[in-house]
Order: structure tokens, then sequence, then C-alpha cells
């Protein structure tokens, strides 16, 4: 097991910086995922993590101790990445045992290891097959088993899921948490998938651009994010956003946002702490969830059914309120299944404001924000 410890961590190819002064640290045991779109500098954390590449500036530390000097097979990681590739003329028994055999294990003690970490990945059926016999969730578990059986400190995950198909990967992803609650070892996990990220992580950075747009639970995530990327971003479908006006009504001790919906008095932790004036322009996020069609909402305005997606018994109703698109999930969308047009309220103490210019987020859910 091992804490990792990334200090202003950089990667440079030419003059950009692909990872541009990441600094965290990841406790021993936990999991955390890198989750981000594609080309924001995930997988090349992970691989500097493992030594496969160099890094260009920086620190990384395992249990406090600088790892930077030492190569891959010293610094005791197991990475699975995506294209989980088996050696074809290869056993699956033979393609766990690879890595124990290539460091000189007694071969007892590797069948003892390849029996074990099979049992664990319900692959000891088929021991004796091809990788080429083996459907792509297995073929997943094999390359799996091969990380297991060399008792690494640590496991580095590189979007392990992708290639598997939508069943598949919801069942991967209970073995992955599984596999890490019997293992208890500290698994970094790299996706770009923020289902995978918010079931997965005990802790989350979300990464754009090669730096860390914030660091925090699932949970703190989705109700107070940082900015409106992390906004935008975690969360299916994502936050509504609407442009509005900030006014500070100083003799009646209210604070009002002006929306082309309407006018929304906000409520909370004391309004006058808010780093906002007179005029200002906030971008208003309010999640799907948090749109209300009973129109019991603070205030309400109409808007047009545009489109209806079911998603089981829960749907999401696509509406054109005044201009804006706007996604409401609602519990059940059969009550909404002849509607054209419905009012549509929104639950203040659940809303977010965000300064355009930085994207700061400045209020969330009845509170203000820190350091914007
Ligand atoms: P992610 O894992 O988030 O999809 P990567 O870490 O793979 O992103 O890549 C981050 C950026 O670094 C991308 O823009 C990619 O094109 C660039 N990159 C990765 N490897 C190299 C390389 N060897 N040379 C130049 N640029 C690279």
């Amino acid at each position: 097991m091992a804490a990792i410890t990334l200090v202003n961590l950089t990667k440079a190819y030419g003059h950009t910086r692909v990872v541009d002064d990441v600094s965290l640290e990841i406790k021993d045991g936990e999991f955390f995922v890198f989750v981000g779109p594609s080309g924001s500098g995930k997988s090349t954390i992970l691989r500097l993590i493992a030594g496969l590449i160099e890094l260009s500036g920086g620190d990384i530390r395992f249990d406090g101790e600088s790892v930077v000097v030492l190569p891959p097979r010293d610094r005791n990681v197991a990475m699975v990445f995506q294209n989980y590739a088996l050696y074809p003329h290869k056993s699956v028994y033979d393609n766990i045992a690879f890595g124990l055999r290539a460091r000189k294990v007694p071969e007892e003690e590797v069948r003892q290891r390849v029996e074990k970490a099979a049992a664990m990945l319900g692959v000891e059926s088929f021991l004796n097959r091809w990788p080429k016999e083996l459907s792509g969730g297995e073929r997943q578990r094999v390359a799996i088993g091969r990380a297991i059986v060399r008792q690494p400190r640590t496991y580095l995950l590189d979007e392990p899921l992708s290639n598997l198909d939508a069943r598949l990967r919801i069942e991967m992803r209970n073995e992955i948490a599984n596999m890490h609650r019997r293992l208890a070892t500290t698994f970094v996990y790299v996706t770009h998938d923020q289902i995978e990220a918010m079931t997965l992580g005990d802790r989350i950075a979300v990464i754009n651009h090669g730096k860390i747009e914030q660091m925090d639970t699932p949970a703190d995530l989705y109700d107070y994010p940082a900015n409106q990327f992390v906004a935008g971003f975690i969360g299916s479908p994502p936050m509504n956003f609407v442009e509005g006006t900030f006014h500070r009504d100083t003799e009646r001790d209210r604070v009002r946002i002006s929306l082309p919906l309407g006018y929304l008095g906000l409520e909370g932790e004391p309004t006058e702490v808010l780093p906002l004036r007179n005029g200002d322009a906030v971008i208003m996020g309010i999640r799907p969830e948090s749109v209300n069609l009973d129109a019991h909402g603070s205030s309400s305005v109409e808007g047009e059914v545009s489109r209806i997606e079911p998603v089981g018994r829960e749907g999401l109703i696509h509406l054109n309120v005044l201009g804006w698109d706007m996604i409401a999930r609602v519990p059940n969308w059969r009550e909404y299944r002849d509607a054209k047009k419905l009012l549509m309220g929104i639950h203040i103490d659940e809303t977010h404001l965000f300064r355009p210019d930085s994207g700061r987020c400045v209020w969330s859910k009845g509170k203000t924000m820190k350091n914007t």
C-alpha cells in the first residue's frame, strides 16, 4: 500500500504543458479518480506515476519518498489499460503468471497466486483457454488478474472499462469496487466518464487542460462545484445554465437575480457576504432535478415542451423557456405525456451562481463559496 503525493507535477511536450503544476495527495488505500475530457492529461499523470514517461518538473512521492529516479519495475505499481493486451499464444493461466515468472518467483508460489487471483475474479474455470476464446469482459478480468498476482502497492487503472459494452461496464464497475475493498490497496483510476468517477471514487480530481479544476468527494463535487466547468461536467444530463443580472435591494435587505425567466430572490446564508455588485452579470446553474414542473417553486414561468426522453419510469422533459433550453428531470414522465406547455418553477435553494468572466462559483445551494 502507498500514499502518493504529487508535488507541482509538470509534463511538457515542446512548449505545451499537458500536465500543468498538479499537486495533490492520494491517501493510502484510497480509491482516487482522475476524470476529465479526452486530451486533458489524465493518462499522462498516470504514466508519470508509473514511471513510463519522464516528468518535466515537480516530484512524485510514495509514502513520502521521491520515486522519480526509480524505473517502473522498482516502483511496485501495477497498471491496467483500456487495451488489455493479452499474449494471444499463451493460455489464461500463463498470461496471469507471466509477470511473476519474469521476476523468477518459484513455480509453486506462482500457482498459488494465480489460483487465488483467478478465484477472486471468477476466471478459475477457464485458466486453460486461449485469450481468443474469451469475451471482452473475461479478457479484461484476466488483464486485472495479471495485475493482482503481482501484489503491487498501488493499482493504476487507465480507462479499464471503455472497451466494454454498457451492461458489462456496470458489472465490471461493481467488480472493481469489490476488488478495491478486498485488496484494501490504493487505486488510482482514470476515466472520461463522470458516472464511473462518481460511482467508484472516494475522491475525484476533475482535470482540464492539464490542471486540477477541483478535487473533492463525489457528493461535494455535485453539490458544490467550484466553477462552471465542473458544474457542467459532473452530472447527467448536465446542469442548466441561464444568464442573469444581480440586484441588491439594501432597503429591503433582499438580493434578487433577474433572469429571462423572471426574478428570483436568494435565500440562505446572509447574502451581504456575496462578492457581487448591483448590475453584475451572473450565470445561474440549475440541476435538472431542481426544475420543478408542479409550479411550487419560488418563481414560475411557462415553457414549451420540445421533447420528452423516457428513462424507465423517470424522464427528462426538454423545455423551451423564453428561448432558453432547460431540462427537467421528473420521477414519472407519463404524467407529462400530453403536455404542450408547462409551468416551470425553480428550487432557489438548490441553485448555483457563477461569474461569467472567471466561471468561478460564488454561491451554491444557499452557501457563499470561499475564494471567489
Ligand atoms: P487524456 O488521458 O486526458 O485523454 P492524455 O494524457 O493522453 O489525455 O494527453 C494529454 C495531451 O498530451 C493530449 O493533448 C495529447 O495529444 C498530448 N500528448 C500525449 N502524449 C504525447 C506525446 N508523446 N507527444 C506529444 N503530445 C502528447
